[in-house]
């Protein structure tokens, strides 16, 4: 094939296109579909990107004047289809497993050997890099794309074709050269991989939230995630997602033998695969693959957790079959935790809503699996001397369950001498009030009532998504308003008006200096959002409160027994301890909080701006089929959040509990479920899917004993 940029635009094909265009329709779209072939999965382009527009831009404007000939599985079509608002659920052919860890190589070693022991020898194992990502499944039709999942509870996901269709290296058709070995190509095609984010995209992604004052995605895992379920499908375009494709749902449907092949008609199709892999002889290859993943992670374009190793034959991977969650026949041997060094430039204190101050590490900005690290909590004093880390010290961080940044500890080695042990402030850093330190308490507090960063940490937790649940109302727009007196307490929200929110001066100017004011836009989002927040339960209103000790809980517990403001407010301090989950310290921190005169007033005034300060009688309860059992949630759920769930299985007279033990009744889990379940499968506990789940809420009967 002739690849010279001019040769499709010349006079003949121009003649071409005027006397026959959908042959030459057909032509362009196998030109482009080739370039993208060589592009994406060989990694050998040959047009220069010039040129491949140039193909585009002819077969868009031939499509527009021939919208007869317009195909959804046009590469032009790689936008389109609406999303409505909830993703509708896709019911996998065969379940999208999750798979078994080895936590270091003497795990890994351990699995081999189960596995030789099995088959009397080593059988040949492919190895894979295990992508950061979040797992999807493609389904083909006649060799088109006709839909994309992702794996959901692994039974039931949800369909994301509309946006999978604008990831560039998805093939919308499979090459034709690729079809022979499809035993039935009648028979939909199901394909899986990962779609992930790579390191440079995470970065711009995360900027540009930075910038519009959202925040930032914890990793990429979770920033691919969040791309997919886009409800517009132009936003998922722009997240700039890959994939890199592995694995079929039913091996028979393709003529080959395993794995390592299976890759290489993956790539033969069109798919991107990842070039890193290796097809292992004996254990020791394993090994030293797994080790070079480990160098190299560092400096691969994406981000890596692992290295997943497969038994190579499909036959054998038969043989060994599958355990509930996660086939025999793979294994992910997990990297430790990744941490590095950095300086600890400072600690600084933060106040929180109930006046506690935190010491923060104030560190020199390094990347930490997948995201820039410049501060982490140092929880306590306690924590900071047990630690021993100093200002000017070199620290070792990492990040918990790839998440929360911590620091570890100091390199005693590199400590600069004059680093002197760090102690509290004795005055608050916000108000500049005596700090305290209560009697059995770890926290130090300042326990000034007009404290300017206790009110404005009172005025976020009560916009927060637990709380009222205000969207929008983030860091920035509430310090600005706290400061310009706009807010002091939580009812002064609902004297916002939309004209004075939209003038409302950001404190930045723009680049011809003139000031940054919020804008109409913002201003409508936030009056709709705090309308919205009047209709919250009761329940919800007292946990927003920020009453000391009652978090969500809790304030259920007690809008459970006191269902109004003024029911609780006449209840003694013995009648609030009576509740079940009370102790005498929460009924006595909410017996004095409702006492309080300036309390009292904030109550008084959120009455009058229509917040709801009572429940509505309930009427009608559902029959309570479910008291005596205790579920525990964990992972994430496709359907409905962790909360709704819970608030579900509640209604119907369940106990849902933080965590797993010999008591609970079941387990309940969703994506990416972590220790819980396995905290479950080791005492036995039963572990129910999302399906599973919906059948109990929907019928209101606990799940039949398995036999
Ligand atoms: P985990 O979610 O930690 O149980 O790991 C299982 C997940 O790893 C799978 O569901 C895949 O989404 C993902 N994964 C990433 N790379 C690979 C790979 N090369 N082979 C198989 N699974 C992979």
């Amino acid at each position: 094939m002739e690849h010279d940029q001019g040769s499709l635009l010349d006079e003949k094909a121009l003649a071409q296109a005027a006397t026959d265009p959908a042959a030459r329709v057909e032509a362009l779209r196998r030109e482009i579909e080739h370039n993208s072939y060589l592009y994406y999965a060989l990694d050998a382009p040959v047009l220069s990107d010039a040129a491949f527009d140039s193909l585009m831009r002819e077969l868009r404007e031939l499509e527009a004047a021939h919208p007869e000939l317009i195909d959804p599985s046009s590469p032009t079509q790689r936008v389109g289809g609406y999303v409505g608002e909830q993703f509708a659920p896709v019911r996998h052919a065969q379940r999208m497993y999750s798979l078994d860890n080895a936590m270091d190589l003497d795990e890994l070693d351990a699995w081999m050997q189960r596995v030789v022991d099995d088959f009397g020898h080593f059988p040949p194992m492919d190895c894979e890099l295990k992508i950061d990502g979040s797992s999807i499944a493609l389904t083909y039709e006649d060799g088109v794309l006709t839909r994309a999942a992702t794996r959901g509870d692994g039974t039931t996901g949800e369909d994301v074709t509309a946006n999978m269709r604008t990831v560039k290296d998805v093939p919308l058709r499979l090459r034709p050269e690729a079809l022979g070995a499809v035993v039935d190509p009648t028979r939909p095609l199901e394909l899986r991989g990962e779609v992930y984010l790579s390191k440079a995209s995470f970065e711009r992604l995360n900027l540009a939230a930075e910038a519009n004052g959202k925040a930032p995605f914890a990793n990429p895992r979770n920033a691919a995630a969040g791309s997919l379920r886009q409800k517009d499908p132009t936003i998922t375009r722009g997240r700039e997602l890959s994939t890199f494709m592995y694995a079929i749902a039913e091996d028979d449907a393709l003529r080959v033998p395993g794995q390592a092949e299976l890759l290489a008609w993956l790539r033969e199709a069109g798919f991107h695969v990842n070039p890193d892999v290796a097809l292992c002889e004996s254990a020791e290859e394993v090994r030293a693959f797994c080790e070079r993943a480990l160098e190299q992670r560092e400096s691969l374009p994406y981000e890596i957790d692992g290295v997943v190793v497969k038994v190579n034959a499909f036959a054998q991977q038969q043989a060994l079959g599958f355990t509930a969650r996660a086939p025999r026949w793979a294994i992910a041997f997990k990297f430790p935790p990744e941490e590095k060094t950095t300086l600890l430039r400072d600690i600084t204190v933060q106040v929180g809503r109930t006046g506690a101050l935190t010491p923060v590490a104030e560190l020199a900005p390094v990347v930490v699996a997948g995201s820039t690290v410049a501060r982490a909590t140092l929880h306590n004093l306690d924590e900071v001397h047990r630690k021993d880390v100093r200002v000017g010290d070199t620290v070792v961080v990492r990040k918990a369950g790839d998440v929360i940044p911590e620091v570890l500890g100091p390199v005693l080695s590199l400590r600069p001498d004059d680093a002197a042990p760090w102690s509290m402030p004795d005055v608050c850093p916000s108000c500049g009030s005596p700090v305290i330190r209560e009697e059995g308490e770890v926290a130090f507090r300042c326990i000034s009532i007009d404290c300017p960063a206790q009110a404005q940490e009172r005025l976020l937790h009560w916009a927060s998504r637990g709380a009222l649940d205000i969207d929008g109302m983030g860091e920035e727009i509430v310090s600005r308003l706290v400061e310009v007196g706009r807010l002091t307490d939580v009812a002064d929200y609902y004297s916002l008006d939309e004209a004075e929110l939209s003038l409302l001066d950001m404190g930045r100017v723009n680049k011809e200096g003139a000031p940054i004011r919020l804008g109409a836009t913002i201003a409508a989002k936030l009056v709709a959002a705090i309308e919205a927040s009047r209709t919250r339960p009761f329940a919800r209103v007292l946990f927003g409160l920020g009453i000391r000790h009652v978090g969500k809980t809790i304030a259920e517990a007690l809008a459970g027994a006191f269902p109004s403001i003024d029911a609780l407010a006449a209840a003694t301090e013995e009648e609030l301890a009576a509740v079940e989950g009370i102790g005498p310290k929460i009924a006595r921190s909410v017996y004095v909080f409702l006492r309080v005169p300036e309390n009292v007033a904030v109550i008084d005034r959120l009455r009058r701006a229509g917040v709801t300060l009572a429940d509505e009688a309930t009427g009608e309860e559902r029959p309570q089929t479910l008291a005596g059992l205790t579920f525990v949630l964990t992972g994430s759920l496709s359907g409905m959040t962790r909360d709704e769930a819970g608030a579900a299985l509640k209604a119907l007279g369940a106990k849902v509990a933080g965590s797993v033990s010999k008591k609970t009744s079941y387990v309940v889990a969703g994506e990416a479920a972590g220790s819980k379940y396995d905290k479950a499968v080791a005492l036995g506990v039963p572990v129910l899917d999302e399906a599973q789940l919906a059948r109990i809420l929907e019928t209101g009967e606990p799940p039949a004993p398995e036999e």
